[in-house]
């Protein structure tokens, strides 16, 4: 019998419980929390006299939500061109903080920073360990400082100065990662990692938000993404693409990456060697949420350059949509807001998926065990089973009709400890 004596211990009631792993919501559970770990979980659990209850019977409970393509360095991406130039380092820090925080009361207690293009520095790195140390409340961070870019690329934000090449050329002037050649990547792989990266992401390709490319560009050689590959590999840690095209994506399968982004332009081909190689997809839709939606009034708040390209793909992004939802792919949860919506928003992404037509058993799944597991996290988060870290959430929607459920959180628990929640603003 467990000791309690001076522990903090607390009895979750739920009316509905969505653990992570089972295709089913179990009623009235109850979850034993001890300190900052799950106890134990099930019905009529014992428990110490003096627990301190939480009553969420008129709630589902679920393992705190994780979004796994957050980009945290600007506070707001209306001027996210302004604040990357023009702000400093201490401002990148800071803003990451905010959104670790804002994401926290809404329900996700867990967020992948896919890694800053330029201009950014570590702020994110600095700000997952004042979390961690608990200077600061905010959601887990999994962190990439910066990721591998070739000159000009979709990575190379300095593109967005290129009607001043001067300008550009500066700004180039503080970005470890960008570059040419397969040595220039091992160097860069390896430094990213010493300064505490917990993956590696290659920009394969080109993209929405950047003026002079498309995403049918291939802008890494061969020989630069086997080397990313291969040597992040070797100093085991995980490798994921940004990529967009068929053809991208059966090579990076073929070069053993770990998982890919995006995908919205794959074929037959590419979805078979996505299940040959068994390799996971975050599809993030919610960029693009405004051209499956035909929405104009929100595609008008994008850059020109976007709109024009998302004209462009409309129809192929269409068919890759519908070919992610009709796969039996393993799905990762991320919302890769860079527009509209702001980084701490991913609650977006829950309805963006399931207006795909994904199960939402399914989608439930991407945004907590999935995701744990491409974090290499699932040893402490992403389930509610004893011995993980008590990382809780509830909802008052349905979450199996509502495709908006995720926007108004009800509860949030992190590390044992209950946080203020707030509900979804534009
Ligand atoms: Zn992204």
């Amino acid at each position: 019998m467990t000791n309690y004596k001076g522990t903090n211990v607390k009895l979750i009631k739920c009316g509905k419980l969505f653990d992570g792993i089972h295709d089913e919501l179990f009623e009235n559970m109850e979850i034993l929390v001890n300190k900052d770990k799950i106890e134990a979980v099930g019905r009529d659990l014992p428990h110490p006299e003096d627990v301190e209850v939480i009553d969420l019977s008129d709630a589902t409970v679920t393992p705190g939500m994780i979004d796994s393509h957050t980009h945290l360095q600007v506070f707001d991406w209306h001027h996210a061109k302004d604040e990357r130039i023009f702000q400093n380092q201490a401002s990148h820090n800071l803003a990451v903080l905010y959104n670790a925080q804002k994401a926290l009361k809404r329900g996700f207690t867990a967020l992948r920073h896919m890694g800053s293009k330029t201009f950014d520095n570590y702020a994110a790195l600095e700000a997952k360990r004042a979390i961690n140390a608990g200077y600061f409340p905010g959601a887990r961070l999994c962190v990439l400082p910066y990721t591998m870019v070739t000159t000009g690329s979709h990575g190379d934000l300095s593109q967005s100065a290129y009607m001043n090449p001067p300008l550009a050329k500066y700004l180039c002037s503080d970005f470890p990662t960008m570059g040419n050649g397969p040595d220039f990547f091992r160097g860069a792989v390896r430094e990213q990692v010493k300064y505490g990266a917990d993956f590696v992401k290659i920009m394969s390709g080109g993209g929405f938000s950047t003026p002079n490319d498309t995403p049918d560009d291939e802008q890494m050689s061969d020989d630069e993404m086997r080397a990313v590959i291969e040597t992040a590999h070797q100093v085991h840690k995980k490798c994921t693409a940004h990529v967009y095209t068929a053809k991208s994506i059966k090579k990076l399968c073929e070069m053993g990456i770990d998982e890919l982004q995006h995908c919205h332009l794959m074929d037959e081909e590419a979805l078979e060697a996505l299940y040959k190689y068994n390799v996971p997809i975050v599809p993030t839709f919610s960029p693009f949420e405004d051209m499956y939606e035909s929405d104009p009034a929100s595609m008008a708040q994008k850059s020109p350059s976007w709109q024009r390209k998302q004209l462009l793909y409309g129809e192929r992004m269409m068919k890759g949509r519908e070919m992610v939802a009709k796969s039996h792919l393993t799905l990762g949860y991320g919302s890769d807001l860079v527009s509209v919506y702001q980084p701490y928003q991913g609650a977006v992404e829950y309805r963006n998926m399931f207006k795909a037509g994904i199960d939402p058993f399914r989608i439930l799944k991407a945004a907590t065990s999935v995701n744990a597991k491409l974090m290499e996290m699932d040893d402490i988060i992403g389930s509610i089973e004893p011995g993980k870290l008590a990382d809780i959430a509830a909802w008052k929607s349905d979450l199996l009709t509502d495709p908006n459920a995720l926007l108004d959180c009800a509860f949030v628990m992190k590390d044992g400890k209950v946080f203020e929640t707030e509900a979804f603003d534009d």
